[in-house]
C-alpha cells in the first residue's frame, strides 16, 4: 500500500480519491474549498492539508483532477503547489483534461527536480468515477508508469499508456473529436424521429441492435427525447476540450470540420442558457428551430 495525496475534490476526485482509500492506501487531501476536504475526511478517513504542497510531502504518488491548464499550474508549480513538497523519486500523475503542451511543459519541469509527471485524462463520466471504473490514458515514462499504473486500478478498469509525455492527453483529444460528432448524429437522427411521426423509442430499440448503436444511444436516447439534459459531462467543460483539440489540430494539420460545426453547435447551446447542461443537449437547438 502506498502514501497518497490528492489535490482536487470535485465531481471527479471526490469519488476517484474514495476508491484510493477504500483500496487501503494511506491519503491525504487537498481540496480549494475547504468544506469538500473535511467532507471527504469524514466520508473516507485520511487527512486533509492546507495546501497542495503540504498534501504532496512525503507522498509516493500524488494525484490531481482539477478543471483546466492553468489551475493544473497553480497546484503543480505555483505558490504553494505539490511539486515544492515532494520528494525525489515520487511520481506526479494528473488526471486533469488539459493540453498536451502543459503536460509536456510539466513533466520538464519534475524532471528537473528528480520526480515524474504523468499526464492521465479520464473517460467515463462522473458514473465511471463513482464505480471505479473509469478508462485512464497515459502519456511519460513506462518505468514511473509501471509503478503508478497499480494504483491508479483503484478507480479504472481500463489504464494504458500510450507513449511520452503529451500522449496521454493526446489521445484524450482523440476521444472528444469521437464523441463530438456522434452526439450530433444521434441528436439529427432522434430529431428527424420525431419530424417524420415516428415512435422514437422503438426506433431506437430497433437501430440500436444494428449499426448505428452506440453507448451514447443505449445510455442518453431516452433522456434526449424528454429534453433531460442533468446526467454528466457539462457543454462547458466540452467546450473547454475542443478548444483543445481545434487548437492542437492547427498545430498537426489535421482537418476536424465536424468537430469545429459541432463546438459551434455547443456556443449555441450556451446561449440557450444550457451551460451546465450534459453534452446530449445538442438535441435542443434543434428542437428550438
Ligand atoms: P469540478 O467538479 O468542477 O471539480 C474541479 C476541482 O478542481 C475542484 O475540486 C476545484 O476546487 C478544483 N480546482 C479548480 N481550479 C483550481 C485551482 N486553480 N486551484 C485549486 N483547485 C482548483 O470538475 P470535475 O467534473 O471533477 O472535472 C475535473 C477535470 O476532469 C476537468 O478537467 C474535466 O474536464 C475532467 N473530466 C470530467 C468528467 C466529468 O464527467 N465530470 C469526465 C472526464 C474528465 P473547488 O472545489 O475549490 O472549486
Amino acid at each position: 500500500m502506498s502514501k497518497v495525496a490528492f489535490i482536487g475534490l470535485g465531481v471527479m476526485g471526490f469519488p476517484m480519491a474514495g476508491h484510493l482509500a477504500r483500496a487501503g492506501h494511506d491519503v491525504t487531501v487537498y481540496n480549494r474549498t475547504g468544506a469538500k476536504a473535511e467532507a471527504w475526511v469524514k466520508a473516507h478517513g485520511g487527512a486533509s492539508a492546507a495546501t497542495p504542497e503540504a498534501a504532496a510531502r512525503g507522498a509516493e504518488i500524488v494525484f490531481a483532477c482539477v478543471g483546466n491548464d492553468d489551475d493544473l499550474r497553480q497546484v503543480t508549480v505555483g505558490e504553494g503547489g505539490a511539486f515544492h513538497g515532494m520528494s525525489e523519486g515520487a511520481i506526479f500523475v494528473d488526471h486533469t483534461t488539459a493540453s498536451a503542451i502543459v503536460a509536456r511543459e510539466l513533466y520538464a519541469a519534475a524532471q528537473a527536480r528528480g520526480i515524474s509527471f504523468i499526464d492521465a485524462p479520464v473517460s467515463g463520466g462522473q458514473a465511471g468515477a463513482e464505480n471505479g471504473v473509469l478508462t485512464v490514458m497515459a502519456g511519460g515514462d513506462a518505468a514511473a508508469f509501471e509503478k503508478a499504473s497499480p494504483v491508479i486500478s483503484s478507480f479504472a478498469r481500463m489504464v494504458k499508456l500510450l507513449g511520452p509525455s503529451g500522449a496521454g492527453q493526446l489521445t484524450k483529444m482523440v476521444n472528444q473529436i469521437c464523441i463530438a460528432g456522434l452526439v450530433e448524429g444521434l441528436a439529427e437522427g432522434l430529431h428527424f424521429a420525431r419530424k417524420a411521426g415516428l415512435d422514437a423509442e422503438a426506433v431506437i430499440e430497433t437501430i440500436s441492435k444494428g449499426a448505428a448503436q452506440s453507448w451514447q444511444m443505449e445510455n442518453r436516447y431516452k433522456t434526449m427525447i424528454e429534453e433531460r439534459f442533468d446526467f454528466g459531462f457539462a457543454v462547458d467543460w466540452m467546450r473547454k476540450d475542443l478548444a483543445i483539440c481545434l487548437e492542437e489540430a492547427r498545430r498537426n494539420g489535421a482537418h476536424l470540420p465536424v468537430t469545429a460545426l459541432v463546438d459551434q453547435f455547443y456556443s449555441e447551446v450556451q446561449a440557450m442558457g444550457g451551460n451546465r447542461w450534459d453534452t446530449s443537449s445538442l438535441i435542443a437547438r434543434l428542437n428550438k428551430a
